[in-house]
């Protein structure tokens, strides 16, 4: 019967007890994180996981969160015949913007380098994203020869989920308990599917981010990424909408950080997300006054029913080049000739072309309206 040995990296006072050895970072508005935390939640987890299996014995020796030393985890691993080691860790770095999970496994073990491998392949499988590729062969000097994958005797991975110093991969990933579950299950599988059986299932947790949308950054490409471009573009931060994330979409999704007090990393994670589907500032909505003539008469309008519709309704008269209007003026009097309507259908709107983009709910409508964009 295999015998895996679970570690959750550092411990709960290693900040404190070693004057700043370990990884703490302080998030001013949620409290302070010490990575022994979320190492030892996603350990945790993994392990009543596999607790649940038919034919595994599982070792949790910091089960009560006692302090070990690395000396006393190898030794403990050694002495009881584990088959397989997993040190459970999060990433560091000097740059903030690192991102990314990856196992690291003792260079010239071709066990390892498997356990590796199979991380890797479960967080790219999940559209989590990878650092180094997903796996970093250990070197036997430098700053990578760490002391577990050294001198343990069993197939051993130390796995950095993420970067505990980057603020959207501790945003994004290692505190949402969304992620958190999908990681328990990847740590679960790596043991499982080693000793050859079935993985579990994590296509029904996959990632969502609170407002349901990806995280896009320089190099993303889709319709997270259009749809982000569009925003920016509401915000007044115009770039291409062309699903792709590229120079100029990194540019005004910094600016539009900067310009809201976010960090400034390019990145669009779940804070921007949040500031980005949050209704812009509406630009004034000028209602013209009634004209006499015909030929004053206006080629194109975009008619909304109040000011909330004016965002993505402001966004298409931009760029048909004209004004928008309130429902309660154009059925007055016919405002132009061609009329896009954005919410409230045709009504008694007055005009020699309706283009009617009301969906059933304000937000078909915008669906519609932003159909409509270039
Ligand atoms: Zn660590």
């Amino acid at each position: 019967m295999p015998k895996i040995i679970f570690f959750a990296g550092h411990d709960h006072d290693t900040w404190e007890k070693t004057g700043g050895k370990g990884v703490r970072t302080n998030l001013e508005a949620d409290g302070v994180y010490e990575e022994f935390d979320t190492n030892y939640i996603i350990a945790k987890g993994a392990v009543e996981l596999l607790q649940k299996q038919p034919g595994f014995t599982v070792l949790f020796p910091q089960q009560d969160k006692r302090r070990m030393t690395l000396k006393e985890r190898v030794a403990y691993a050694n002495a009881h015949g584990a088959d397989l080691m997993i040190d459970v860790h999060s990433n560091a770095s000097a740059s903030r913007t690192a991102t990314g999970a990856a196992a690291f496994y003792w260079y010239n073990s071709a066990a390892g380098k498997k356990v590796a491998d199979i991380f890797a392949k479960h967080i790219k499988a999940n559209g989590l994203p990878t650092w180094s590729g997903g796996t970093y062969a250990s070197q036997a000097t430098g700053w990578s020869s760490f002391y577990m994958l050294k001198y343990s005797e069993m197939p051993a991975v130390l796995t950095e989920s993420f970067f505990f110093t980057t603020r959207s991969d501790l945003e994004n990933y290692l505190l949402n308990p969304k992620v958190q579950k999908v990681l328990m299950k990847i740590h679960a599988n790596i043991a499982l599917e080693f000793f050859g059986k079935k993985a579990l299932d994590t296509a029904l947790d996959s990632v969502v981010l609170p407002d349901g949308r990806e995280v896009v950054k320089i190099g993303s490409r889709g319709a997270d990424v259009k749809y982000a471009q569009i925003a920016l573009g509401r915000h007044g931060f115009e770039t291409d909408v062309d699903s792709i994330f590229g120079k100029d979409t990194d540019q005004k999704a910094k600016a539009f950080q900067e310009a809201k007090g976010l960090v400034v990393d390019g990145i669009i994670g779940a804070a921007t997300w949040a500031e980005l589907e949050k209704k812009p500032q509406p630009k004034p909505v000028v209602s013209k006054p009634a004209q006499k003539e015909e030929e004053d008469m206006e080629q194109t309008a975009v008619v909304i029913n109040g000011t909330a519709d004016a965002g993505t309704a402001t966004l298409l008269a931009f760029q048909l080049g004209c004004g928008v209007f309130f429902r309660k003026d154009a059925e007055k009097r016919q405002v132009a000739k061609e009329i896009y309507i954005a919410g409230g259908g045709k009504g008694k709107i007055k005009g020699d072309k309706l283009i009617d983009l009301s969906g059933k709910t304000r937000s078909d409508t915008a669906k519609n309206v932003i159909a409509k964009l270039k």
